[in-house]
Order: structure tokens, then sequence, then C-alpha cells
């Protein structure tokens, strides 16, 4: 790991103390804060206190605790907001340091139009539409159970 890139890394500051962020909950290996730019009231990041770029390259361990802790945050959210749920979900091309979206969530709202319209798009698109044919679906499966 290039330690420089660590140094730049916001994550990196927030879990070190050197960044400003509402922390909300941790544990030994993971941290929630609130997101800066909030799709709802409450509206969680969960970060790995290690520098990992992307959620599939963390420890077993790390996976367990940043799972643990995003449920104890909804939990916490649900009990809160009282939202109609709580959706998770992980991207992180943006700040390359795992975080796990952690957002209340109610029907018609932003996150809400926007998992509507990309469903919509999943479903409509003659592009996609090619990886439905019963050979794809069958490569897929082959090439996934034997990876
Ligand atoms: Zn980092």
């Amino acid at each position: 790991m290039d330690p420089k890139k660590e140094d730049r890394c916001v994550f990196c500051e927030i879990v070190a103390g050197r960044a400003k962020a509402h922390r909300i909950y941790e544990d030994d290996l993971s941290l929630a804060i609130l997101d800066i730019n909030p799709f709802s009231k409450g509206h969680c990041l969960v970060i790995p206190k290690r520098h990992v770029p992307w959620w599939h390259d963390l420890t077993e361990e790390e996976v367990e605790s940043l799972f643990r802790v995003a449920r104890a945050v909804s939990q916490k959210i649900m009990k809160a907001f009282s939202p109609d749920f709580v959706a998770i979900y992980a991207r992180g091309r943006r700040i390359p340091h795992t975080h796990i979206f952690v957002v209340p969530t109610y029907g018609g709202d932003v996150l809400d139009r926007f998992f509507n319209a990309l469903e919509g798009f999943q479903e409509a698109t003659i592009e996609l539409a090619k990886l439905k044919s019963e050979e794809e679906f069958q490569e897929a499966a082959d090439l996934l159970r034997s990876a």
C-alpha cells in the first residue's frame, strides 16, 4: 500500500481523528459517520478503519465488522427516524476507500426514485436484453461457479 495515498485519503484522516466527522458508532475495525452529502436525514457511511479501496479485498473479520456496524447503524436509524426501510449499497468509485452507504429510505424520495429509474433501465434497455437469453445465463452461471 502506498502510504502517500493513505495520507491523502479523507476517510483515513477521519479514522485517525485528523479530519472532522460526525462519528455515530464504531468497533475495532469499522467506523460509522454521517455522510456530508446526505440523501436523507441520518444517511451514514460505514468504513473500515484500514485503507482498502474495494470492499471485496477486505479480510473476513473486516467484512463481518462492516456489516455488523451497518446493521447496528440501520437499527439506530429505524429507531431515530422510522423510515420505510434502510437501504445499503457499496460503490466507492469517488473516494477509493471502501464505504457502505446506509440510507434511511422513504417511498418516493430521491434514492427511491433513483433505484426505480435504475430498475426501469435494467429491464428495458436493449443492450441489456441480450444478457437475458438462456445461453447468456448459462454461461454466466458456469463462469461464476468455476471462478
Ligand atoms: Zn483511506
